[in-house]
């Protein structure tokens, strides 16, 4: 089957022969579709055979002309267009100009061998850049993106810069961010006080020593600071831990080259692309098995979890430090547990007290926190699962102009995102709007996002829940308030970024979000067309004990399940492992509470209903992150086999139309079959198998029933490999076509597009 591929091509692209390059690259491998100018970049289009179309976009990368430089390149996979030809089309001219502030780009291989060539005048200087690569979101502050406009206005250049700056033949003509030892920014090493214990070389050997020695070195970077640690010792990682409040979550690392990374994970291909990509993101790589491993990460970095969060060195200072300290680091978020990304030295200081012993700093300001993104590859494609630097804030397309609006996005994960003509601005990953941090983060850079992009939104779309900070935030404008519910933006989302044609099946499964009839929806399905979302099914309900509570305790959603169930008789299933996880009296509270039902909330969940079947399974009980318990479902199961447990998709009545909406998927059956099978001894590995395929079938039924050809895959849930491929295949193998999340993530980091795209595509402007 045919492929298509749409992107664009950001950097040096215009005026080197680039279109021509394409051009004839596209003919050679007999492809169809387009190249064309526009004021974003060079856009292309092209369908053909899927091993085809992986030649182009490694040639793409490979073979452009040698004056080119690619900056950055965003594609995604959609529908093919039936093309018969290739053609060189007319330069776009429209497109806003506002849409070209670019993100942070890792440093270019020639930089890299100035860097560490004793010769060059920049030599060991851990701010080296050039037009092709460095800073550039994380210190600019307003438009045109000029150095009066960046945070290196304070840096005066020296003759030498001056004169590279001012040469239109040099690699650094116009490089905003162009410095040297003699004019540009400096590191220094602080302690816990904040004295200077060293600067420049010094601050590096010393920053080196202490990892050596497992201390805990807070290093700023890009777009805030790191927190490191040597990642092979075992002792420093779990103080790390202890002082960050974080217990479980796994912890990024970086490594000094693509060798040393091979050393511990399996890296393919489409993998090492993205590792040496010029967005540099953090890539979910598969652990090589113990006996193959030929270095030491310790197991408290990732416990157990089949993967690791691995990144390159980006920045100059990266490179220097890795190379030095020759081992993979810890570089996690300098932060405490869920709080936004510390920017500033004495900000960091402050709120890194107590965690880091040292401070490994320097004096060029940072304007926003830009963390550090993070994807996976599967299937040869890719899912961002944070999208922030190297990304942030490059546009999406939308199927129209709209006017300019404003989304804020939902509680967890929050983006915000901006509409300007036709281009939907996302802003980087801001985290949970948890604390006071994250709430200023969320309302600063909502501000700067507007400034810098020259907004005037005339609305301003939220999540429907009337709690999230967000949603406060938005009534709190004076611009219209648009409520969009939660499950309709992330359905949304899939649909814009994809370019799905309605009708279609949208299927967003996730933890919570706030449904129209007042329940916490999470297991449901739309149907698009219309100018409408209509909700067409969703998973039978149950209750949560405890609300929110049981996020943390899986236990507590198993125990809902069963209530559900079996009404007060679940209190006599006392062989059930998340029943005896409470203690006696637990149980008479929650019974009450159930019987009662006092802070009970009925959910559709289906991500309560993974947390549920990993209690129920023995696998965790309390949680230490959000979805630890589903991801430890994932990892459980081995893959073997085909049986499915049974469901049932019923109608829940009939309407007044004579349909029968929304179905309901029934996982009663499911649920008596699996206990059974755990309490005769059959292993967590193979009951876990059969609950994904189960699932994946459900969709496949629910999605027989509609008739709707495409069907759009959204929500936290499908950040889940295995669900995911089970879904994709047994969809396809039903002659369904379906869709996934690519540059958008699945998870509530994609809402705030999805905002927007949904309060565009109803209408509701
Ligand atoms: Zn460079
Ligand atoms: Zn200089
Ligand atoms: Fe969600």
């Amino acid at each position: 089957m045919k492929q298509r591929v749409h992107g664009v091509i950001r950097g040096v692209v215009q005026g080197v022969g680039f279109r021509p390059f394409v051009y004839r690259l596209a003919r050679e491998l007999r492809l169809t579709g387009w190249v064309n100018n526009a004021s974003q970049g060079v856009f292309v289009d092209v369908e053909g055979d899927p091993t085809v179309i992986a030649a182009f976009l490694r040639r793409l990368r490979h073979e452009h002309p040698p004056r080119a430089f690619i900056q950055s390149f965003e594609y995604a996979f959609l529908d093919p267009s039936g093309a018969t030809e290739f053609v060189i089309r007319p330069s776009d001219p429209s497109g806003e100009k506002t849409a070209l502030v670019m993100p942070d780009i890792a440093l270019c291989d020639d930089c890299l061998r100035e860097l560490f060539n004793p010769q060059d005048r920049r030599y060991r200087y851990p701010f080296i850049n050039c037009t092709n690569c460095g800073p550039r979101f994380s210190i600019i502050t307003a438009l045109p993106y000029d150095r009066p406009h960046t945070t290196m206005r304070g840096f005066a250049m020296c003759p030498a810069c001056q004169q590279e700056y001012d040469d239109p033949a040099n690699r650094r003509f116009h490089a905003q961010p162009n410095a040297c030892p003699v004019c540009g920014p400096r590191v220094a090493l602080w302690d816990a006080e904040g004295h200077v214990t060293g600067t420049d070389e010094m601050a590096l050997s010393l920053a080196v020593a202490a990892l050596h020695e497992g201390k805990t070195v807070a290093v700023k970077g890009i777009g805030g600071f790191h927190l490191m640690v040597a990642a092979s010792d075992a002792d420093a990682v779990s103080r790390l831990r202890a002082r960050k409040h974080r217990e479980e979550k796994p912890l990024a690392l970086m490594f000094p080259t693509l060798q040393t990374v091979r050393a511990v994970c399996s890296v393919d291909g489409p993998e090492e692309q993205m590792l040496t990509a010029p967005e540099a993101p953090i890539v979910l790589l598969r652990r090589l098995p113990a006996a193959q491993t030929t270095a030491s990460v310790a197991e408290n970095v990732a416990p157990h979890n089949p993967y690791l969060g691995v990144m390159l060195p980006y920045t100059p200072l990266h490179h220097m430090l890795l190379r030095d300290a020759d081992r993979p680091l810890v570089a996690t978020s300098g932060n405490l547990s869920d709080e936004p990304i510390c920017t500033d030295e004495q900000e960091a200081l402050h709120r890194l007290s107590g965690i880091a012993d040292l401070f490994l700093v320097h004096n060029r300001p940072i304007v926003r926190h830009i963390d550090d993104s993070i994807v996976r590859i599967s299937n040869g494609r890719l899912t961002t699962l944070r999208r922030a630097r190297g990304y942030a804030p490059l546009p999406l397309r939308l199927p129209g102009t709209v006017p300019d609006l404003l989304a804020v996005g939902a509680h967890l994960k929050n983006t915000v995102a901006i509409s300007r003509g036709r281009d939907l601005l996302v802003s980087q990953h801001l985290g949970d709007l948890e604390t006071r941090e994250a709430y200023e983060a969320f309302r600063t850079e909502t501000t700067q996002m507007q400034t810098l992009f020259e907004a005037h939104p005339v609305a301003v779309v939220s999540d429907s829940h009337p709690d999230y900070l967000s949603s406060a935030y938005a009534r709190s404008r004076q611009e219209r308030n648009i409520p969009v519910q939660h499950h309709v933006a992330h359905v949304a989302a899939c649909m814009v970024e994809n370019e799905i044609r309605d009708p279609f099946l949208g299927v967003a499964w996730d933890g919570t979000g706030l449904g129209d009839d007042g329940t916490i929806w999470g297991g449901e399905f739309f149907l698009v067309r219309d100018k409408r979302f209509k909700r067409v099914a969703h998973l039978r309900t149950f209750p949560l004990p405890g609300g929110d509570q049981a996020v943390r305790e899986p236990r507590r959603s198993a125990l809902g399940l069963l209530y559900a169930l079996a009404g007060a008789d679940a209190f006599a299933w006392q062989n059930i492992i998340p029943l005896q996880a409470f203690t006696g009296s637990e149980q008479t509270t929650l019974h009450r509470m159930l019987a009662r039902g006092i802070n009970s909330p009925v959910t559709s969940s289906a991500g309560r209903l993974f947390d549920a079947v990993s209690a129920l399974l023995g696998l965790r009980q309390r949680s230490s992150f959000e979805g630890q318990a589903a991801m430890e479902l994932e990892w459980a199961a081995d893959g073997a086999g085909t049986d499915v447990y049974p469901v049932t998709v019923t109608p829940s009545g009939t309407g007044p139309d004579g349909r029968g909406l929304p179905f309901v998927i029934d996982w009663e059956a499911m649920i008596r079959a699996l206990i059974k099978e755990q309490q005769a001894g059959e292993p967590a590995a193979v009951i876990a198998t059969r609950f994904h395929r189960t699932l994946a079938g459900s969709i496949v039924t629910v999605a027989q029933h509609i008739g709707c050809e495409r069907v759009a895959l959204t929500g936290g849930c499908f950040q889940n490999a295995l669900l995911v491929r089970y879904t994709v295949d047994a969809l396809t193998g039903a002659g369904f076509r379906p869709y996934l999340h690519q540059r958008i993530p699945p998870n509530d980091g994609g809402i705030a597009p999805g905002q927007i795209a949904a309060a565009a595509y109803m209408g509701l402007l």
